[in-house]
């Protein structure tokens, strides 16, 4: 039965025609994953008047598209895409199965995986196969981000697992790759819904776009209190970076949750990460290790935060930040100018 199930799939999360950058990602992962186990990596794309995206998800590794462009699904509705993922996994019996861990593609995940009674390991952190046995390897922190847990589906198919976004590579886009699109006919029915989509509403409100920044300057516990954590911000301010801090530091009270990275918070990657006053437990660092740059500024030389730094600097940070400001200040005084890209 179980080796009835063959090939990589890779749910291509969609939102207004464009192509979430996680599902670009998971391609990345999956094409490995389905050159050691041999078999086709294949993208599942749904929406209204998508059907052109196929070339995009085949330049970026996918041998196949299975496609379904109809009007039903052209907003996410669980119910909708539910239906149509577990009628093509039915159809087609994919032997692994990705999703972003947005906050649809989680929804759809587990969905899928209830209906389906098979397993899901959410917010991996890495992918591997054991070929032999034809296993999905999916690891994540667990019991508090203590240990790196390998979770294993030994009796069910497909192996499905969500992956949050900026934790993979993306391949190099290749436009002259050539696969296969699917187009799969689809019953449904908007009639048949029991949800519409009345309005879409946008929130407006401005947040600060932590994933975007090419530079965060991140604060920590042992800035001491949230008058002292103000240094953080005055840093960022003179070198146009983005805030960022730990979830001590969010508890506290002194910055919002969405500006918290790590397992709980955000995964970024910036070009550089200053940690400053942050003791890099595995929770925080799981966040941010993928940074280009570190630069690490704790007054414990044994901090964990040296282990991933580039480079560090060991001393009170309510010494050297404020020097640090006052240099860049005069760096652009004398009409230095600061660029990152
Ligand atoms: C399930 C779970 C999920 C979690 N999720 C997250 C998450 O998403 N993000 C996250 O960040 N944490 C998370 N945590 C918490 C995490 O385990 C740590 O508790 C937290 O990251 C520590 O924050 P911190 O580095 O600010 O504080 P501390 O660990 O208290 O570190 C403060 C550091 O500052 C240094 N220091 C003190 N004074 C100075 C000074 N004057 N100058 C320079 N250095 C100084 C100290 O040497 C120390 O290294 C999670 C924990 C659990 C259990």
């Amino acid at each position: 039965m179980m080796d009835e199930y063959r090939g990589v799939w890779v749910f291509i999360e969609q939102n207004d025609g464009k192509i979430e950058g996680v599902s670009l990602e998971l391609l990345g992962a999956g094409r490995k994953l389905a050159d050691k186990l041999e078999v086709p990596l294949s993208g599942v794309l749904l929406g209204y008047e998508i059907k052109s995206l196929s070339r995009e998800v085949i330049a970026y590794g996918a041998d196949q598209v299975y496609v379904i462009d109809h009007e039903v699904m052209k907003d996410y509705r669980t119910e909708s895409y539910m239906k149509a993922v577990i009628n093509l996994a039915e159809k087609y019996k994919p032997e692994i199965f990705l999703y972003g861990a947005t906050s649809n593609g989680k929804d759809l995940a587990s969905a899928v995986a209830t209906d389906l009674s098979t397993g899901l390991t959410a917010d991996t952190t890495m992918l591997d196969v054991e070929v032999e046995k034809r296993l999905l390897e999916a690891s994540r922190p667990a019991f508090g981000g203590n240990i790196m847990a390998t979770i294993l589906c030994k009796k069910h198919r497909p192996q499905m697992a969500t992956v949050r976004p900026k934790v993979m590579k993306a391949m190099e886009p290749d436009p002259d790759r050539h696969g296969e699109v699917i187009e799969e006919p689809i019953t449904l029915k908007e009639d048949d819904m029991r949800t519409k989509v009345i309005k879409i509403v946008k929130d407006v409100t401005k947040k600060v776009n932590l994933a975007e920044a090419h530079v965060v300057v991140a604060g920590g516990k042992g800035m001491g209190d949230f008058q002292n954590f103000q240094l953080i911000h005055e840093l960022a301010d003179t070198i146009g970076a983005t805030v960022g801090g730990t979830r001590d530091v969010v508890e506290a009270g002194w910055l919002p949750h969405e500006q918290q990275v790590g397992q709980t918070g955000e995964t970024i990657t910036p070009k550089i990460y200053f940690a400053i006053g942050i003791s890099g437990a595995i929770q925080h660092v799981v966040g941010m290790k993928n940074s280009e740059f570190i630069i690490a500024i704790n007054k414990d030389p044994q901090a964990p935060i040296f282990d991933v730094a580039t480079c560090g600097i060991v001393g009170d940070a309510l010494e050297i930040v404020p020097k640090l400001i006052k240099e860049f200040k005069e760096a652009r005084e004398r009409g230095g100018e600061m660029s990152y890209v």
